[in-house]
């Protein structure tokens, strides 16, 4: 990648957005995906499901370039991974050091810099990008404010002004409500209800399969393989899920529904919310 500009690859006409054919991954020969094949296309809103280990923050580095694949291929339209700035990524809150001492405006800025390239200075114009990206995201107050002091919603919706900065066609959440409080959920989920509506695409990992089931057009479920790619009914029956989860589903039968909860591992926060099985 070179400092001085940004030249991103040229966009293939009518190519998915993001294109995965026979993706393997592995860590020191431990697998962590096996033969993953899907597509997203322009301005859908998909879930990747599937419990802790799955493989769901492995997709999204190979995706966004940061890892290669052992085998199988990454097209972002039509073509490798590297360089492309119409990704947009917020990686899991987990794994930023929050210690870092930067203010929310140049953390934003950073989006713009993606684009421009590290020597050019930013413009006028770069400023009045990130000053819009802010006040999509509902974050122009916090403008001058330490990334690390904010709270865990805050702090989501810094990131996805930062890819709104890039002007990104697609973005790769990590786990974006994981650790929220309901109304930071519902601030974050208002805000990519925006993003779809302006033909921005979103692939959410998520462990709310109540949301899921909701909120997005398709579900990816994942646990290593790809067991299933679908609308939200096909793939949220019980016999799907337990498929995805094995015992770290329950099944709770109710007088009114049968409810799913996918039990993430440890606390009562990272409890997944349930959903109401289809079949
Ligand atoms: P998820 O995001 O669904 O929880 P991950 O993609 O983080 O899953 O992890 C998938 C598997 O790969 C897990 O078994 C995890 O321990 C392993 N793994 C993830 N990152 C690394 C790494 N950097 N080095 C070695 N193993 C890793
Ligand atoms: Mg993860």
């Amino acid at each position: 990648m070179s400092l001085f500009s940004r030249r991103p690859p040229e966009h293939r006409h009518n190519a998915p957005t993001i294109e995965l054919e026979g993706v393997s991954v592995a860590y020191s020969d431990r697998p962590a995906l096996e033969d993953i094949s899907f597509q997203l296309r322009r301005g859908e809103r998909v879930a990747v499901v599937g419990p802790n280990g799955a493989g769901k923050s492995t997709l999204f580095n190979v995706i966004v370039g940061t890892i290669q694949p052992s085998a199988g291929q990454v097209h972002i339209y039509g073509s490798g991974p590297a360089e492309h700035t119409c990704i947009g990524y917020v990686p899991q809150r987990n794994s930023i050091d929050w210690r870092f001492p930067v203010t929310v405006w140049d953390v934003v800025m950073m989006g713009r810099t993606a684009r421009i390239g590290l020597l050019r200075r930013p413009g006028r114009q770069d400023r009045l990008m990130v000053e819009q990206a802010l006040a999509e995201a509902q974050a122009d107050h916090l403008a001058r404010r330490q990334i690390g002091e904010l709270s865990g919603g805050q702090q989501q919706r810094v990131f996805l002004a930062r890819a709104l900065a890039q002007e990104a066609e697609v973005l790769l959440l990590d786990e974006p409500l994981t650790g929220l409080d309901t109304p930071s959920q519902q601030a974050v989920l208002s805000i990519l209800d925006g993003l779809g509506s302006r033909g921005i695409g979103v692939l959410v990992a998520t462990h709310d399969l109540g949301q899921a089931a909701q909120f997005y057009h398709r579900i990816l479920l994942l646990n290593r393989r790809l067991i299933g790619d679908g609308p939200p009914a096909q793939l949220l029956t019980s016999q799907m899920l337990s498929r995805a989860y094995g015992s770290h589903l329950h099944i709770l039968p109710t007088t009114e529904a049968t409810i799913a909860l996918a039990d993430e591992c440890c606390s009562d926060e990272e409890m997944g919310a349930g959903v109401e099985l289809t079949g």
